[in-house]
């Protein structure tokens, strides 16, 4: 759905850094490292960028 604000583990706030996350991967640059260039150094904050899927759009479409 929606990337949420925080981390849900530490309480960091990543949900500004998914829209830059995903640019970088359009530059073909290895996930690993975006993370890394995003101060994302804590697993629990790298699984809500990495496992997080944006499907909001699609739900959008069967809403009349
Ligand atoms: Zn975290």
């Amino acid at each position: 759905m929606i990337i949420p604000v925080r981390c849900f583990s530490c309480g960091k706030v990543i949900g500004d850094l998914f829209e830059k996350y995903q640019e970088q991967l359009k530059n073909n640059k290895s996930p690993d490292k975006v993370l890394d260039e995003l101060g994302l150094k804590r697993y629990c904050c790298r699984r809500m960028i990495v496992s997080h899927s944006d499907i909001i759009d699609e739900f959008l479409r069967y809403n009349i």
